[in-house]
């Protein structure tokens, strides 16, 4: 008996409508710049996509933050510090993919890299010994603070503080590791364990056994805590925090605060692991933020602008002493992507172009100057702002309530600037452009703030 496929349900379709389609989109790869009628096709399956395959919710989100039919807004192309959706309409991007364009968007010289790379070999053959890793291993330990000096890479932030974790737990035969309130460090179990917002977490609870959080910046409790660990038999064995804390809505670190963890740690014989996925890459004015406090982590975890904006990359770097856990079993801990070819070249065109061109430096210049200009933008509207703070092209503008937040944000958005919310706070929104980003640009984003500041009656 023989059955006929089109009768049977739920066959998988590879008709010629799938095939026909799959062409459509890889010819539409093709182009940079696309006919109205095209525009228009992109819109309709992006969003019809969303709701059908991908997930609803993101069309929800997209309402909340956009005015009129602009949720449905689909990118299409970038460069410099701009992104354009399908119809044209250009952006200046202040969110900066949560901090990843730190060399602009599509940087000519890490694309250059990426495409020679490709074109002499792609991805690696997981056995052989690859050359880029260890090169960019050796600069990382050239540019790194201290000591720091074995690097391990990753694809992603969450994979970093992944790998610092199991780190952290091949070194020390203790459990206890203190995080922080307000703290984003990925959304994987592990991370998740030591991210703060509970809302993030509930329904994954139990996470991992022996996380702490302790408010940011109370150095105190820290203290106290270290002690009545050391009392009751649990010794802390890591303290992982982000110098800065992005997603917790910009907060800075009290005055020798991290000074002050680093000394516990030494006392205590605890790891101090610092997740600089989002500060790291000159974002806050130097490479690092770890220089900017004159304080050396044990560990460091890096991500988002490692890849210069064109490829997912990460790197955890530490100590020798910590490191050489991973020395017996290189295998311990793998990942197949990790350290590839085209994201080691991304991300030591990325080290080039920051250091060339000075852009650790110019964040901290131009940060100030864009923080001076936005407090005086915001001059008089103290019943909408709160406050503004930030270091380097790190800043945040945190409003007395969520919807002021999001009416400017809506506006901004109309206006032709990217900006969001934070994922732990949603009363602040970021400011986090390309470090390029021109001084017009600069001025234009002050400008359109103060305008849809103004008009903004949340
Ligand atoms: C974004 C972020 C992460 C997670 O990085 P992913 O690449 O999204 O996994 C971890 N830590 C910090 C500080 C971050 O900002």
């Amino acid at each position: 008996m023989s059955i006929d496929p089109v009768t049977l349900n739920n066959q998988p379709d590879v008709s010629g409508d799938t095939r026909q389609y799959i062409k459509k989109v890889l010819q539409l790869i093709e182009k940079s710049e696309v006919t109205p009628e095209e525009a228009g096709w992109i819109t309709k399956e992006t969003v019809e996509g969303f709701r059908e395959y991908v997930n609803p919710g993101f069309l929800e989100y997209r309402k909340t933050v956009t005015q009129g039919g602009q949720f449905a807004a689909v990118e299409w192309s970038d460069s410099g510090s701009c992104f354009k959706d399908v119809n044209g309409k250009q952006y200046i991007d202040c969110l900066g993919g949560f901090g990843i364009y730190n060399v602009g968007h599509r940087n000519p010289k890490v694309v250059k890299a990426v495409e020679n790379q490709l074109k002499r070999q792609a991805l690696h053959s997981q056995d052989l010994l690859d050359p880029l890793r260890a090169m960019l291993a050796k600069i990382l330990e050239r540019i790194t603070p201290g000591d720091l000096k074995y690097s391990f890479f990753t694809n992603s932030g969450t994979e970093s503080v992944e790998a610092a974790l199991k780190l952290v737990k091949m070194y020390s035969e203790r459990t206890t590791i203190i995080s922080t309130t307000r703290a984003f460090h990925g959304k994987s179990l592990g991370s998740l364990s030591a991210t703060a917002k509970g809302m993030f977490r509930k329904p994954f609870l139990p996470l991992i056994p022996g996380f702490k959080h302790l408010p940011f910046g109370d150095i105190d409790m820290m203290r106290k805590t270290f002690q009545t660990c050391a009392d009751v038999g649990e010794d802390v064995a890591a303290v992982m925090l982000e110098p800065v804390q992005g997603e917790g809505g910009i907060i800075l670190p009290p005055p020798d605060y991290l000074q002050q963890v680093r000394e516990l740690c030494d006392e205590y014989g605890a790891l101090l692991v610092f997740d600089e996925v989002q500060t790291g890459m000159g974002r806050t004015g130097k490479m690092f933020a770890s220089e900017l406090y004159g304080v050396v982590p044990d560990i460091l975890c890096l991500a988002k602008a490692f890849g210069g904006g064109v490829m997912p990359a990460g790197a955890v770097v530490a100590k020798e002493k910590v490191f050489k856990s991973f020395f017996p079993n290189p295998f311990m801990h793998t990942t197949t992507f990790g350290g590839n070819p085209l994201a080691c070249a991304a991300a030591i065109a990325t080290i080039d172009v920051l250091l060339e061109e000075n852009l650790p430096e110019r964040a901290g210049e131009v940060g100030r100057y864009m923080l001076e200009e936005l407090r005086k933008a915001a001059a008089g509207h103290d019943d909408k702002i709160m406050e503004i703070r930030g270091i380097g092209l790190m800043i945040g503008i945190e409003f007395h309530r969520d919807e002021v937040g999001y009416e400017v944000s809506k506006g901004m958005f109309d206006e032709g600037v990217l900006v969001a919310g934070t994922l732990i706070n949603s009363k602040t929104i970021r400011i986090e452009p390309p470090l390029t980003i021109s001084m017009e640009e600069v001025d234009q984003v002050v400008r359109t703030f103060l305008k849809v500041l103004s008009e903004t009656n949340a």
